[in-house]
């Protein structure tokens, strides 16, 4: 895997946070109406955001990053730890089943959530980025393991675990150099074919995707494989609307994985807050090491 890659997926990741931020949780027809097209990072939102500042997405993979570093592996009590540091810092946000799993293992000790069918929410898919370059070049029982393990965290449940583990697998494939297609036909219609409700070809175009991880990888995989550019994959997913920090935040991931860095527009990695676009850089470069 190249440097310039990991770089480039872990800075798209903060990069599609900050943009999508902007406009999380509103319509596409709000955003029309507001900004025509929003392609600026000008924070605001409702969460009234500096420019260029980012949100849970980022800070729970900045956060999961340094515990895998510190461990020298994917540990699921460090990483349950790590969260529990970053929520206890007061996180500018922070998802309901991301809360209340957390505050349970705070109460239990135990850094694996009870099976939930209906925690089935994007919060653990967003934040695989640490676990894909810590894991990268091993066999893949033990990456899926890998995933498993950050994710039980917070969110034990199938759906959740089939979009970590795709995504891993497929960031990691994009970051060894494979094309676009090969990412498509080895990961992305290969987990519809297993759930359905992940099908996004030959479905409505999804607007306005839920927190539900299934209307945001199926946001996620229209915006990504029908788009060229890193650019242009960014703009589309996070004018959708809804979780569009989190679309935006794994849509910038996988682009970054497969566009390298000079195709992230210049105008957007210099407003990225500099603290971040650092501590991405350092994780970029320490977990990517292999
Ligand atoms: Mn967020
Ligand atoms: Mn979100």
């Amino acid at each position: 895997m190249t440097t310039d890659r990991v770089r480039a997926a872990y800075l798209g990741l903060a990069i599609g946070d900050a943009l999508g931020s902007t406009v999380e949780f509103m319509t596409p027809r709000e955003i029309a109406a507001q900004y025509g097209v929003h392609d600026q990072l000008i924070g605001g939102g409702w969460l009234h955001l500096r420019p260029g500042q980012v949100t849970d997405d980022t800070t729970m993979a900045l956060a999961l990053g340094e515990s895998i570093l510190k461990q020298g592996r994917v540990e699921a009590l460090a990483a349950a730890q790590a969260f529990d540091g970053w929520m206890r810092a007061k996180p500018v946000d922070i998802g309901n089943t991301v809360r209340r799993n957390l505050l349970q293992v705070r109460r239990t000790g135990n850094p694996e959530a009870p099976y939930s069918d209906h925690d089935a929410g994007n919060g653990a898919a967003m934040r695989v980025l640490p676990v894909a370059l810590a894991t990268f070049g091993q066999p893949e029982a033990s990456v899926r393991a890998a995933c498993r393990a950050q994710a039980h965290v917070t969110h034990h449940c199938a759906l959740s675990d089939a979009a970590c583990e795709c995504l891993v697998l497929m960031v990691q494939d994009a970051l060894g150099g494979a094309s676009k297609n090969d990412l498509l036909h080895r990961h992305a219609h290969p987990l519809a074919a297993r759930h359905p409700e992940f099908k996004f070809r030959a479905v409505r175009q999804q607007s306005n995707p839920s927190g539900y991880v299934a209307d945001t990888l199926q946001a996620v995989f229209q915006s990504f494989f029908d788009t060229d550019d890193f650019r242009d994959c960014l703009i589309d997913v996070v004018n959708r609307g809804g979780d569009a920090d989190t679309t935006g935040a794994i849509a910038g991931m996988l682009a970054g994985a497969v566009y390298g860095l000079e195709a992230i527009p210049e105008a957007w990695l210099k407003t990225l807050n500099a603290d971040t676009r650092r501590a991405c850089e350092r994780q970029a470069a320490a977990l990517g090491q292999g």
